[in-house]
């Protein structure tokens, strides 16, 4: 169940949408995940929080927990795909997974909010139209409407808790910089071995 009344939950959005930068419905949908997945799990020594998708979501997590890509406490397994977040404890490994419940959102009633999650709006809202904007508003205004409840929650055990092993450091025989060496017997870094080289060098400076 919501804990904010509405107010105080489209303020909270508004701060999360600025720090996002775009006025996506997945926003507010997200944070009223969180809200729900932190009450269930209540204060935990190690919070860490694992997404299911890349889009929105991670952001209302770093913005309301902390829990950051950079200080390692949120993984983002965004192959999966489904509108989910788990929130947990790295020490103990319990957590709390919450979902978008296909069976809780009335078609009739909030149809802008069912076709939102199963990407079957209008063409031209899928196109980034003018039309995008009044959609995302009203997939936000039927999320307020129906009180937030579009969700199910599970309590779960996280398998791996443990943080990526820190690998060993090597000097790239190419480039000259240091690298992360993924092998002991490797000479050149990602870039210069041509394996993830994601850009072309117009100007170096040395
Ligand atoms: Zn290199």
């Amino acid at each position: 169940m919501p804990k904010l009344n509405d107010e105080e939950f489209l303020q909270l959005v508004e701060k999360v949408i600025a720090f996002h930068t775009k006025r996506a419905p997945g926003i507010a949908v997200s944070v009223e995940m969180v809200n729900q997945a932190k009450e269930r799990l209540g204060d935990v020594p190690k919070l860490c929080a694992i997404t299911e998708t890349r889009a929105c979501m991670p952001d209302a997590i770093q913005f309301m927990l902390g829990c950051t890509i950079g200080n390692g406490n949120l993984k983002v397994l965004e192959s999966i795909g489904r509108f989910a977040m788990t929130l947990y404890d790295r020490k103990s490994g319990k957590g709390v997974r919450i979902f978008v419940d296909q069976n809780k959102i009335d078609k009739e009633k909030y149809s802008e909010l069912y076709k939102f999650f199963r990407r079957e709006r209008s063409e031209a809202v899928r196109n980034f139209g003018p039309e995008r904007k009044i959609s995302n508003a009203q997939v936000v205004k039927e999320f307020v409407d129906c009180g937030r409840n579009i969700f199910s929650l599970e309590d779960v055990v996280i398998k791996d808790t443990s943080k990526p092993p820190i690998l060993d450091c090597g000097i790239c025989e190419k480039c000259g910089e240091a690298y992360t060496k993924h092998s002991p017997d490797e000479k050149l870094c990602l870039y210069c071995s041509g394996q993830q080289a994601y850009y072309d060098s117009v100007k170096k400076e040395n």
